[in-house]
């Protein structure tokens, strides 16, 4: 049934919309009580409004952190229509029913994100506003709650055709104001954990605001959305789509395997991705060299491929890129003639994310099962301590090759294998149950690659590789050894580690134990 509207309570941070709703609602004779900042910008545009403090007679106090938490605020929002005993109580307290609220909170988010300081993020912490929020939702029976701009134009449908809103539609908006206010103390509580430094084990709440709703999940019949927490991680969340068509949830996991995946490497590099796994890594002095590489390394899997790099996008570079078709490219910056050369190509997104995250800092990882989920720091780990085990030595090209790959290995699926030549990769091994399964895949690709190119030998010929986790056995080597690797770089830490470097220094191979895994499941 209809509850019809007499008097509203608005107090918003978030103006947007506002006058709209106050005009709607003085329209229909409805009294408007208001918070200091909001009174004013209703009045200023000559509505008539009463300031909470006269209607309590009580000031707002302590720099506003006291503006609404009065019990002739919270009686009129909680009190019961349908109950003769609170109608009572509330005449003889002299409390007036509020039969609409709308709110909006300070933004604690969007001040955390700014990197404000401290005192600035307490205090932008709101009080009142939940619990107004929450009292209103709780009384929705009777009491209408209004917590975002999108929902005013649906209310002020209703209020001028009936004068007030259903019940089926309080209700739907007091499960989004509880869904607000928990998001807000989430958002909270995790800014507290951030700022102990705990990120583990308990305090990490995890907390987001949905940015969209996406067309679909990973399949059609999956329904899906994008979310975004304070991280302010410069990426796909935070990025600029320049163009294209909308993003879709396999192109957002995508790119962020590539861009996070990219952001590893210092100098001008290139990432094609595909199903979440590079098909091809380069550095190079220049992003153009790094791209002829990259996509030298597996051209056929890169086709509609996901491209990032960690140099601002230039007009030659793009040149290169339309001659394939992709469906995502993703740079720090995207330059006018190198986005004129793309807009030929109107359908490929182009994401432009301001610069480049830092692979080394903390974040937080969520993966769900059954019935619960894992957390998780994000993998920032990096090796120091590079012990040659092998009678050779390797080469200073070697070494620099066999850090690269193994860094490349760290965005690779386990079982990853990846063979690397001149900071480029040659061949990649990902996501099979048996890494000697990894590793024949590997060479088997560049030797296709190196056919693909013209080339009479496989591309792995002279190459060094990397193994994201031990040895088990002697055989995944072998298979490198097979394809021509002449340096290897694993954790090490197999039962079998003996067998593995005997069959190493047969071959005559140096190998390296960098002491640290890089599963990625
Ligand atoms: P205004 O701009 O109207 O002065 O303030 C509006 C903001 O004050 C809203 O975001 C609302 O959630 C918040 N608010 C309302 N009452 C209280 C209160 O008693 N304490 C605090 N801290 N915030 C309040």
């Amino acid at each position: 049934k209809v509850i019809p509207v007499r008097r509203a309570l608005i107090s918003v941070s978030d103006k947007t919309g506002l006058l709209e709703l106050a005009k709607a609602l003085a329209a229909q004779n409805v009294e408007i009580l208001s918070t200091g900042g909001t009174a004013k910008s209703i009045r200023d545009a000559g509505i008539r409004v009463i300031e909470v403090s006269d209607f309590t007679g009580f000031p707002e106090i302590l720099d506003g952190r006291v503006k609404t938490l009065v019990p002739q605020i919270h009686g009129g929002l909680l009190g019961r229509r349908d109950l003769q005993d609170h109608q009572d109580q509330m005449k003889a307290h002299g409390i007036l029913p509020i039969d609409l609220l709308c709110v909006n909170l300070y933004p604690f988010e969007a001040t955390v994100s700014s990197g404000a300081g401290e005192e600035d993020v307490i205090e932008n912490i709101d009080i009142g506003g939940p619990a107004l929020i929450r009292a209103a939702s709780k009384n929705h029976s009777h009491v209408a709650v209004l917590t975002d701009a999108a929902q005013y134009g649906p209310f002020i449908e209703s209020l001028t055709k009936t004068g007030g809103s259903t019940f089926a539609q309080r209700r739907a908006w007091a499960q989004a104001a509880y869904a607000r206010t928990g998001a807000y103390d989430a958002a909270i509580s995790a800014w507290f954990a951030r700022e102990a430094q705990e990120q583990f084990p308990e305090r990490v709440v995890f907390s987001g605001q949905r940015k969209e709703v996406l067309r679909y999940g990973e399949n059609p019949h999956q329904q899906a959305a994008f979310y975004t927490n304070d991280e302010n991680r410069p990426g796909v969340a935070t990025a600029k789509q320049l163009q294209g068509k909308e993003l879709s949830y396999n192109n957002l996991n995508d790119t962020d395997a590539a861009f996070e995946a990219v952001a590893e490497f210092d100098e001008p590099s290139i990432v094609i991705v595909k199903h979440a796994n590079p098909c091809g890594v380069a550095s190079a002095k220049t992003l153009s060299e790094a791209w002829d590489l990259a996509l030298r390394c597996d051209p056929v899997s890169a086709f509609g491929g996901i491209i990032a790099m960690n140099r601002p996008l230039d007009a030659e570079l793009a040149g290169k890129i339309v001659s394939i078709f992709s469906e995502v490219i993703i740079a720090p910056k995207v330059n006018a003639d190198a986005l004129a050369i793309l807009s030929k190509k109107k359908n490929v997104r182009v994401l432009e994310t301001g610069s480049m995250p830092d692979s080394l800092a903390q974040g937080v990882m969520v993966k769900t099962l059954a019935g619960g989920f894992l957390l998780q720091n994000r993998d920032n780990g990096r090796p120091s301590d590079f012990k040659v085990v092998t009678k050779r030595q390797p080469t200073a090209q070697e070494m620099e090759d066999m850090i690269f790959a193994f860094r490349v290995g760290k965005h690779v699926k386990s079982n990853a294998i990846v063979y690397v030549k001149d900071k480029a990769t040659v061949g990649v091994g990902a996501g099979q149950m048996s890494r000697v399964d990894s590793a024949r895949i590997a060479a088997h690709k560049s030797a296709e690659a190196a056919e693909a190119a013209g080339l009479s030998e496989p591309l792995s010929k002279g190459s060094v590789v990397a193994s994201d986790a031990f040895f088990p056995f002697a055989d995944g080597l072998q298979a490198a050894i097979a394809a021509g690797a002449t340096a290897v770089i694993q954790p090490g830490g197999s039962m079998r580690d003996d067998e593995v470097i005997a069959a190493a220094d047969e071959a005559g191979i140096a190998m390296v134990f960098t002491s640290m895994r890089h599963f990625r499941h």
